[in-house]
């Protein structure tokens, strides 16, 4: 007997942002600007509770859709932040993190050789997510002409109408793009007109920096075909904590829980008793934090146009996406890491469209993005 992974595990290749952290891993006085997670730790309110409910000895499982109380909470919040109106009983999961989720829905809602429209450059998980579930992907690689948001004619050009999802992210890792409400509006009627369910991510809907996010899910006629995914990792900084959650009607829902139910029974409880306290108490913190991300922003934008690096104004999540000097932005990546010892994630890491661009993530303190951006001006020079 020897352990072969299966077929389906061998057509996906390790994920490429792994490789460079890994190299800078084995380096001295590096400074990443590789990771896609808050420099901040999570609220102390939060992690307060954590503790509280660690000592009132609350250690057991939860209801398999997650603690009622949080539920709750997370309805009342998204009803107050993004207009969306979910029932707690029936229409919200709590999950491992938004990667659970959207794992949940490709698994439970694609049959085998169903055809799920991947808007790119995107998050890692998503085209490997749909191999894992025995889907097709179908790239649909938008374009930095277009500042990286979804059209009809991109869609079209990618021959999304055949599928019966798309998958995307608004605000956009890798890119920082976003889509306005009236933006989103062509996206929603090509996905009524060709009957497509929809996967939201919207795990960075709260860092917006230009304008206010809006969920597809508002428009007309797209609430009864759209999941939507959230959670605490980004606007909250609570990545360890590994909590997330979807929303969808009831029938998405159910089959959603019925894999959850068996492989995950619970998110973790230690977590949902921080996310209640989060969502309760600690706004000021992320409205803090998202002060600083947009200073940063501000910062890095200004400074890639001084060195003469093209870079569209990113206006949300935490990363900007310049162009490239280099034809080949992997070996502009490596060389960097160890001339300069910075690192930034080389485009192609992200799918479809992301060539010939880096990201560059700004949850990093200010006094070391600015040496990075020194650092880069002067390998650049
Ligand atoms: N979606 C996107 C676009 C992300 O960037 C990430 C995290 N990098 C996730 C989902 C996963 O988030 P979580 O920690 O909630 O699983």
């Amino acid at each position: 007997m020897t352990f072969e992974p299966s077929a389906r595990v061998e057509s996906v290749p390790p994920s490429g942002i792994r490789r460079f952290f890994e190299l800078a891993e084995e380096m001295d006085d590096i400074i990443s600007l590789g990771v896609g997670e808050p420099d901040f730790s999570a609220p102390w309110a939060a992690r307060e509770a954590a503790i509280t409910s660690l000592e009132q000895g609350k250690t057991a499982y939860t209801a398999n859709r997650g603690k009622r109380e949080l539920r709750e909470r997370i309805a009342r919040y998204e009803a107050a932040e993004h207009a969306l109106t979910y029932d707690p009983d029936e229409e919200i999961l709590v999950t491992a993190g938004a990667s659970e989720g959207i794992d949940l829905a490709f698994r439970a809602l694609l049959d085998p050789g169903d055809a799920v429209a991947v808007a790119q450059p995107c998050y890692v998980s998503y085209v490997p997510g749909v191999t894992f579930a025995g889907g097709e992907v179908i790239d649909v690689p938008t374009r930095a002409d277009d500042e990286f948001k979804l059209t009809r004619e991109v869609l079209e050009a990618a021959g999304a109408a055949d599928a019966e999802a798309l998958i995307y992210c608004y605000p956009n890792n890798p890119t920082g793009a976003t889509m306005t409400g009236e933006e989103l509006r062509e996206v929603a009627a090509f996905c009524r007109e060709h009957d497509l369910m929809v996967f939201a991510d919207e795990i960075y809907a709260d860092l917006t920096y230009e304008h206010e996010h809006t969920s597809i899910a508002t428009l007309p006629g797209m609430r009864e075909r759209t999941v939507v995914f959230n959670g605490f990792s980004k606007a909250f900084a609570m990545t360890g904590f590994r909590l997330g959650y979807a929303m969808a009607p009831p029938e998405a829902i159910t089959a959603m829980n019925r894999i959850h139910q068996y492989t995950m029974l619970s998110a973790p409880t230690t977590a949902q008793h921080a996310a209640i306290e989060a969502l309760d108490n600690c706004r000021e913190e992320v409205t803090e934090m998202t002060t600083q991300y947009d200073r940063r922003r501000k910062f890095i934008l200004s400074r890639f146009n001084e060195m003469g690096l093209d870079c569209f104004p990113a206006a949300g999540a935490f990363y900007a996406f310049p162009e490239c000097p280099w034809d080949d932005a992997e070996a502009f990546a490596e060389a960097l890491l160890e001339d300069q010892g910075v690192a930034v994630v080389p485009g192609t890491a992200f799918g479809a469209g992301a060539e010939g661009h880096l990201r560059v993530s700004y949850a990093t303190g200010m006094a070391e993005l600015k040496e990075a951006m020194d650092r880069i001006e002067t390998f650049l020079a």
